[in-house]
């Protein structure tokens, strides 16, 4: 059963909205490229293992996608892709789509990877994955569920990548790709079959996941200290993401893809919310979108009803958490 759905986590969102508004040459702008390119690869994997998914006994197990969960020292988050409850076990799983050629270094705990003659060294995945089964424990501990064993499991989930690893590696069973996902699965329900949670235990634990699950929402800005005349401003295009679009009368053009349309200027409201929160006033929509006139931001305030507070002049207005929605009416 579906506890948490599979859905394009917050921080990607914030970085794609970051990059799109930052130029190549920002001294950041690689540092945020990685992150993007390393957590777009987990989502892409988790959305690959979809299809393997459907073939496990649906009530025997509850499903979380993208989980964030606070460790026992309060201070820290650590973030499991993928994990599934039994009565009998957890499973963590890690999924990556890395392309190329993927060496495990036992000696030095680290995942190279070969890529179009390019090298490019990550932490292990398996180390990695292992310090969260700990925190897990850790925090099952703090809400009395009973111990239960904790299986954990890295899954490469591009069928061209070639997996090899040295000959001091230690955890290769812990490593697969996805055609063996459920094989693997076969053992773990051979290897744990005590029934440690009842249905009420069960629904315990996800209700305290679900609970305890923060989404990482850091103000993305301030964190990678992106300075405010860094950003491109303007209408970006919904089309080919190209900014700024031209306003012509009651609609906007791209000067890139010639792209037209009306209610351009939602995207971009998006990327607002997610870079810099979700209220906004006259002049900072005008200086975000390059409009030309306090009127031209106050008829799409009004055109939006978004709801606001505070007297005409220094009204702030609130963007819907469900902005998307909006979005969708228009197209
Ligand atoms: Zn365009």
């Amino acid at each position: 059963m579906r506890k948490k759905e599979l859905e394009i986590p917050l921080r990607i969102r914030k970085l794609e909205a970051l990059l799109k508004r930052l130029l190549e040459t920002q001294p950041k702008y690689q540092q945020i490229r990685d992150e993007y390119g390393r957590r777009m690869s987990g989502y892409r994997g988790e959305q690959s293992l979809q299809y393997y998914l459907t073939f496990l006994k649906e009530k025997n197990y509850l499903i979380f996608h993208n989980l964030r969960l606070p460790d026992t020292s309060g201070e820290h988050f650590f973030e499991i892709d993928l994990l599934l409850v039994s009565p009998t076990f957890l499973l963590i799983i890690d999924a990556k789509n890395y392309r190329g050629e993927l060496y495990f270094d036992g000696k030095f705990d680290q995942l190279i990877q070969t890529y179009q003659d390019k090298r490019k060294s990550y932490h292990c995945p398996v180390a990695q994955i292992n310090r969260h089964q700990l925190q897990l424990k850790k925090l099952l501990e703090t809400f009395k569920i009973p111990p239960i064993p904790i299986e954990t499991l890295v899954i490469f989930t591009n069928p061209n990548a070639i997996i090899d690893a040295s000959t001091d590696f230690k955890h290769a069973h812990k490593v697969i790709k996805s055609p063996s996902f459920l094989t693997k699965m076969e053992l773990f329900e051979k290897r744990n079959r005590d029934k440690v949670l009842d249905r009420k235990q069960m629904l315990k634990l996800s209700k305290i996941l679900l609970k305890q699950h923060t989404p990482n929402d850091h103000d993305i800005i301030a964190q990678f200290n992106i300075k405010a005349d860094e950003l491109i401003y303007g209408v970006s295009c919904p089309n080919c993401d190209k900014i700024p679009m031209v306003r012509t009368e009651r609609s906007w053009t791209c000067t890139n893809c010639n792209h037209v349309s009306k209610a351009a200027y939602l995207n971009s409201l998006v990327d607002y919310s997610l870079l810099f929160g979700n209220t906004i006033t006259n002049q900072q929509l005008r200086h975000f979108l390059k409009l030309p006139s306090r009127t031209a931001a106050k008829t799409i305030f009004n055109t939006l009803n978004l709801e606001h507070k505070g007297d005409l002049k220094s009204r702030i207005y609130i963007l819907p958490e469900d902005i998307e929605r909006i979005l969708i009416k228009y197209e």
